[in-house]
């Protein structure tokens, strides 16, 4: 069995950046909503029988090509980072990027059943990442994707009663008024073939429904455009 235990710090430096590339205009880019790509850096404790993957802080990438639907690292950003870590005495376990989805385009249901989950795209690239089934000379990686939906309808006002979580590893939780699904997987790869293993996705902050203490305004569509969103406070 496999922990993914994400730190608080972790998990807000994933806050805010899901929240900057879904509520921030970048660049010449036509639609709010992006995809962010980040890397996860911690540290591996294992029993006999469990592997506990602590996800101490996240790296987003500057150079990833963002985009809504998709997002696209760049393997030079991932080597030299791994380098810088592992020479800090951290070690590289994954990565995590974003779904976000604004309330037209997928119903709450759908985001929770299959906007929380992998893309094949997703599953590929993770794929590519190992190397003779050694994830950088590691028997398995760790990746998160966070998805992030606004809820614009009068009848989808903040509503928290699904807040938790939805299986083992992934956690539904509500911030501003936005529904945000955390999920962590943790692979291996044997003989060539991708393999997910069993894997509970830990986190004190949203267990403890910490993030509800927190006000963040809200998110809405700018009135006439589709796909351009704004924060209000
Ligand atoms: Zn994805």
């Amino acid at each position: 069995m496999h922990y993914v235990h994400f730190s608080k710090p972790a998990l807000v430096q994933s806050l805010m950046n899901g929240f900057e590339a879904f509520v921030v205009k970048h660049g010449n880019k036509k639609r709010h909503a992006i995809e962010f790509y980040g890397l996860l850096f911690g540290h591996t404790e294992e029993t006999s029988r469990t592997v506990h993957h602590h996800v101490d802080f996240v790296s987003i990438d500057s150079s990833a090509d963002m985009n809504g639907g998709w997002v696209q690292n760049n393997e030079d950003a991932t080597f030299l980072k791994e380098q810088f870590a592992y020479g800090a005495g951290y070690d590289f376990l994954g990565s995590i990027h974003t779904h976000p989805y604004l309330s037209q385009e997928m119903t709450l249901p759908e985001a929770r059943t299959s906007g929380s989950h992998f893309s094949d795209s997703d599953l590929q690239n993770f794929h590519e990442q190992f190397s003779e089934d050694s994830f950088f000379g590691r028997p398995f990686s760790v990746h998160a994707v966070l998805a992030i939906r606004n809820k614009d309808d009068e009848s989808e006002r903040q509503r928290i009663e699904r807040d938790g979580y939805l299986e083992p590893n992934i956690f539904e939780f509500s911030l501003a008024n936005c529904k945000c699904f955390l999920k962590a997987q943790v692979f291996s790869c044997k003989n060539g073939v991708l393999k997910r293993e069993d894997t509970s996705l830990k986190s004190d902050y949203l267990e403890k429904f910490g993030y509800l203490e927190g006000s963040f305004g809200s998110v809405k569509l700018v009135d006439g455009k589709q796909r351009i969103v704004e924060h209000v406070a």
